[in-house]
């Protein structure tokens, strides 16, 4: 795995979102990381075949570390709803079909827990990030964040994306969808996964890179 012409600040994102691949180059420069989305490196996208999001995100990782050869971060999200035994979970973006779009899996979600009283329709979203420094290292950086909330029986708001709509944030009495960007970041899945994972790699040595 030792590549001397390689730039050892260099990681790849195993993700085609633009919007994470920014996110993440803005967190990681403290760290002295040059984040480079898996796509301008060449990397296919991975399969995603397994029911956890903790396999997927170390299955995309792994991908992209074995492909290029350097540290790797990748990223698994998604709602579960309890009385749905865990649905959509990794099928999230999927839900109501390969091409589904968010309003398709929205309304397939309102349909399974049509009836369903408000005690009962609980749920959860969830962000597993996952680091390797290597595609072979036995000991993964990962950190798990979850947000608990509760389906709403109607969408509200207009901001977010997929289930944003129709997630209630209980401590702020609205949908996830009428949060200011700031202050999703602040309480969201994602949000505490990413500060759960930079506490995890400003530990001295846990990046791989000996010169930050
Ligand atoms: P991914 O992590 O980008 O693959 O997201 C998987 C799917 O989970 C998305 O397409 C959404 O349907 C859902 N999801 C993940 N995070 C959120 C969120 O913050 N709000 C709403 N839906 C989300």
């Amino acid at each position: 795995m030792t590549d001397m012409t390689r730039d050892s600040s260099q990681l790849v994102i195993a993700s085609n979102n633009q919007g994470k691949i920014a996110e993440f180059r803005d967190l990681l420069a403290p760290l002295g990381l040059t984040p480079v989305g898996q796509a301008e490196l060449g990397v296919s996208e991975a399969e995603e075949p397994a029911v956890t999001f903790i396999e997927n995100a170390l299955l995309k990782a792994r991908h992209a570390a074995r492909e290029t050869g350097l540290p790797a971060l990748a990223d698994d999200s998604g709602l579960a709803v309890d009385w749905l035994g865990g649905d959509p979970g990794v099928r999230s973006a999927r839900f109501a079909g390969e091409n589904a779009s968010d309003a398709d899996n929205v309304q397939l979600l309102l349909e399974r827990l049509h009836g369903v009283a408000e005690a009962q329709r609980t749920a959860q979203f969830h962000c597993v990030l996952v680091f390797l420094r290597h595609a072979e290292d036995p000991v993964p950086v990962i950190s798990h964040g979850r947000w608990e909330g509760r389906i709403l029986e109607h969408p509200r708001g207009e901001g977010g994306f997929g289930y944003d709509p129709v997630f209630l944030a209980p401590e702020h009495h609205c949908s996830a969808a009428e949060l200011g960007r700031d202050e999703k970041s602040r309480i969201s899945h994602r949000g505490r996964a990413l500060r759960g994972l930079m506490a995890s790699l400003q530990a001295p040595g846990m990046h791989g890179n000996p010169d930050a």
